[in-house]
């Protein structure tokens, strides 16, 4: 079933300084609990179709639906770069925060969380605060708060970049096994082509500004395991090789 289209999606921007169109002509669709990445280069309009999809900005023409309607800000999950705990409240208070927002704290949203919390190792740590756990443990953290509001699909803006190289491919396995269990469907936007494969169902490559889709990926590495596994099957650097050349054209 499809979740998530863009038909015919533009968007520019409009200030005193002038017009900046940063979506041309964009369509694609996503597929009910598919792993989707988005790689392209910086600045070339990835922001800006996270943007659209969680509803926050509308197109200047085209349509964006989700499940057939017309998007609304209610879809949709955001995990970025930086986890935005707040320090002043320990994890379950966090974690609880979304609902708190949205007037949405109720018994049955409570006990949803606490689930989250249990299946994914975080219980024992709920009194704790955050800067008492490390950063790849701060990020399972950031997921389960935002799975907690219960999103139909999850915006995922570059979520790793801040984190060390070790700690990033553990985050990834992490974080992609919980996506998978929970069956959410997921949109990656990154900058790196090998965590793009190796969390993916499906890669779209932009080109450079006004983003329009370039070329559409679907793999299958699922046979090989985790995300770190994949990165070794002979799939991979095949793969790699043909995204990084399509990336550098647009780097002339
Ligand atoms: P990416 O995430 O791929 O790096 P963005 O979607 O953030 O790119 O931005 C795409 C282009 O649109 C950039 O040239 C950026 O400067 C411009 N842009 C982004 N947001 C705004 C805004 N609110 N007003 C004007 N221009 C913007
Ligand atoms: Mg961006």
């Amino acid at each position: 079933m499809k979740v998530l289209e863009f038909k015919n999606v533009n968007l520019t921007y409009f200030s005193s300084l002038g017009e900046t169109p940063a979506i041309k002509n964009l369509s694609f669709s996503v597929e009910d609990g598919e792993f989707i990445s988005i790689v392209g280069p910086s600045g070339c309009g990835k922001t800006t179709i996270l943007s659209l999809i969680s509803g926050l900005i509308k197109p200047t023409s085209g349509t964006v639906l989700i499940n057939n309607t017309e998007v609304d800000t209610s879809h949709t999950g955001y995990m970025f770069q930086k986890d935005h705990l707040f320090e002043w409240r320990n994890i379950l208070k966090n974690v609880c925060l979304g609902l708190e927002i949205q007037k949405r704290s109720n018994a049955n949203t409570k006990e949803y969380a606490n689930n989250l919390l249990k299946k994914y190792g975080l219980w024992d740590f709920r009194n704790k605060y955050p800067h008492e756990l490390s950063g790849g443990m701060r990020q399972r953290v950031a997921l389960i708060r935002t799975l907690a509001m219960n999103p139909k699909i999850l915006l995922l803006d570059e979520p790793f970049s801040a984190l060390d190289y070790q700690t990033r491919l553990n985050v990834c396995d992490d974080v992609h096994q919980i996506i998978k269990s929970e069956k959410k469907t997921a949109i990656l936007v990154t900058h790196d082509i090998s965590e793009a494969i190796s969390m993916s169902d499906k890669i779209i490559v932009l080109s450079k500004r006004p983003a329009t889709v370039k070329s559409v990926y679907s793999l299958d590495l699922k046979d090989y395991g985790a995300p770190l596994q994949r990165r070794e099957s002979p799939d991979f650097s095949k793969i790699f090789d043909k995204i990084w050349k399509e990336l550098q054209e647009d780097e002339k």
